[in-house]
């Protein structure tokens, strides 16, 4: 939803849907664990109020566990918090997931695979940042950030797991073949949706 225009937030929705995407990704930023500020949970809210899809609420906050609740009540189906921000992450993720949410975990292009190792038997998602998070529209890192999700993909074979793997920031027609190569499954795409000529002929070429 970074991507679309805020002027019409139901609208933009209902394009997506009509054109073919599966879910709707909210990027919660707080000017403090990235750089940017993007919306809060009212925004979720809003967009909740115009669409049955699910929501992919991905906080991008020092503080995930304080603002929680907030995200769960705004009609988050599922939320995705950062290994490297400050809280207690296995609490935050049982907090998550007793609140009936899907429950992802997610790191950083700098951060190492390890940091999230501890964590993968709790987990329905792991987001893997393709970015450095903070705007829309940047490069696609592929040396820093493609070994980790292709770790992601072995571990859940090797552990008899079950998560989704995401990928999310500068996905586009391109970029979308790579991260499927190396074990991806879900794939965020704002500018390279909401700007394109026409997005049902995109999601339609993303997911071939
Ligand atoms: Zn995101």
């Amino acid at each position: 939803m970074l991507a679309a225009d805020w002027s019409r937030i139901g609208e933009e929705v209902q394009r997506a849907k009509d054109d073919g995407a599966d879910w709707i990704h909210l990027d919660v930023m707080d000017g403090h664990f990235v750089e940017n500020i993007s919306f809060g949970p009212q925004y979720v809210e809003a967009v909740r109020g115009c669409t049955d899809m699910h929501l992919d609420v991905h906080l991008m906050i020092t503080h995930p566990d304080k603002y929680l609740v907030e995200f769960v009540k705004a009609g988050a189906d599922r939320i995705t918090v950062h290994v490297e921000a400050e809280h207690d992450i296995a609490d935050t993720l049982k907090k998550i997931r007793e609140a009936g949410c899907g429950c992802g975990l997610a790191l950083n292009p700098a951060t190492d695979f390890a940091d999230v190792e501890p964590y993968l038997d709790q987990i329905d998602l792991l987001l893997v940042m393709t970015v450095v998070p903070g705007f829309g529209g940047q490069f696609f890192m592929e040396k820093e950030t493609m070994p980790k999700v292709a770790a992601g993909k072995a571990w859940r074979e090797e552990h008899g797991l079950n998560y989704h793997i995401e990928v999310d920031g500068g996905i586009d027609l391109n970029t979308v073949e790579i991260a499927a190569a190396h074990g991806a499954n879900v794939m965020v795409a704002g500018t390279s949706l909401f700007r394109a000529e026409g997005m049902a002929g995109s999601i339609q070429k993303m997911r071939g």
